[in-house]
């Protein structure tokens, strides 16, 4: 490595503490990283200079009798657009470099490929001279390099190439600029960077309930997409080879069983319509509800959660599984049953501690907060 490359390695470092640390001074960076204080504050007054951060007033340290000046990421340094498609509803955020963002706009997501594309690109002229890129969350797999959604079965997309056609529609775009992925992958990352409890573990499992069922996985620290970007697609492990057909064909995958729209059908079917305009708003209603028959419903769809996470924990022995999704809004007397269950069927005692829990973000929040990383990574890899 050479001395230039070094000192950019240096710089992304020490902006990187201060994006996952706010508050931080320069003697604890010092401190953490091992890198030279005079290092470190080189780098900072340079920070300072170009605008990526702020001082944000004294911390002190009490009975030591030292004082700091605390640092933060100047939010509007970097900002991204992050369009998140959903399969019945999607929405808009304008993310700031400090992780916060504003939702711009929710939207129903137009089934036609190219209506939805007409759609989105009125929104992205408006906001592009603000932002450093695009990224876009899809409820599908995707092949992130190509910039192509190779198969969204619940929108029947297939083969869609998403970053030609927006660069086909809006000007003066850098193609490395328009960033996606599976919206479950990026759900885990904006959870393994926010989430205090989850925070420095390596290998963990994320569940995404919604329409259908995804799930992601982080390996050694990163997020595992596989050869074929398939990975971690645990929504078509197949629990009941007799079970009802899947919209990928299959029969009996896990989310005919635990997804948004199996429960809120298998409600409906035995009881009535539900209130919302989605099977998610409906199946929110559902959990809202204290009748012995949503309750019966909700404990099969528990019970089944707990085969699936079974499975998954003899495949790859995780230190934690995160509910997320629509599994967010999970009452406790659910979560406490499923890893109840889970916990009583472990192969060995060892496995009973892996951290079963509830994700920290809606899905919404974790959608667009996940996509704002990795388009800001991206962004402070190339130009920082
Ligand atoms: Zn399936």
């Amino acid at each position: 490595m050479n001395i230039s490359s070094m000192k950019r390695v240096n710089r992304r470092i020490v902006l990187n503490m201060i994006r996952k640390y706010p508050g931080i001074t320069r003697k604890e960076i010092s401190n953490l990283t091992g890198m030279d204080p005079s290092t470190v504050t080189k780098i900072v007054t340079d920070l300072l200079k170009n605008g990526f951060i702020l001082e944000n007033g004294e911390k002190s340290f009490p009975g030591r009798g030292r004082r700091g000046i605390r640092l933060v990421v100047n939010p509007n340094a970097i900002n991204g657009l992050v369009v998140a498609i959903g399969v019945q509803k999607s929405c808009v955020g304008l993310a700031k470099f400090d992780g916060s963002y504003e939702l711009i706009e929710s939207f129903e997501t137009p089934q036609n490929f190219f209506d939805f594309i007409h759609k989105i690109s009125d929104i992205i002229k408006s906001f592009i001279k603000d932002v450093v890129g695009l990224s876009f969350s899809i409820p599908g797999i995707v092949d992130m390099k190509k910039g192509i959604i190779r198969n969204a079965p619940h929108l029947k997309w297939k083969e869609m190439e998403l970053r030609k056609l927006i660069l086909e529609t809006i000007d003066n775009l850098d193609p490395e600029m328009i960033m996606m992925d599976n919206e479950a992958k990026l759900c885990l990352v904006a959870e393994s960077w926010f989430n205090e409890k989850i925070k420095g573990l390596k290998n963990g499992v994320y569940i995404y309930q919604s329409e259908g069922v995804g799930g992601a996985l982080l390996i050694n620290g990163e997020v595992y997409h596989g050869e074929d970007y398939i990975a971690g697609e645990i929504g078509h492990m197949i629990v009941d080879p007799n079970g009802k057909k899947c919209h990928c064909g299959n029969k009996g995958c896990w989310e005919t069983l635990i997804s948004t729209e199996a429960i809120v059908q298998s409600y409906e079917y035995a009881y009535g319509e539900l209130k919302g305009d989605s099977y998610n708003e409906k199946f929110l209603t559902l959990v809202s509800m204290n009748s012995k028959r949503a309750k019966g419903v909700l404990m099969r769809m528990a019970d089944y959660v707990s085969i699936g996470i079974l499975n998954i924990l003899n495949v790859i022995d995780p230190q934690f599984v995160l509910f997320g999704g629509m599994m967010y809004s999970l009452p406790d007397y659910l979560v406490e049953r499923i890893e109840n269950t889970v916990k009583s069927q472990v192969l060995i005692p060892d496995m009973m501690k892996t951290k079963i829990l509830k994700a920290s973000m809606d899905i919404d929040e974790a959608r667009i907060k996940g996509g704002a990383l990795i388009l800001i990574n991206k962004y402070i890899e190339k130009n920082i």
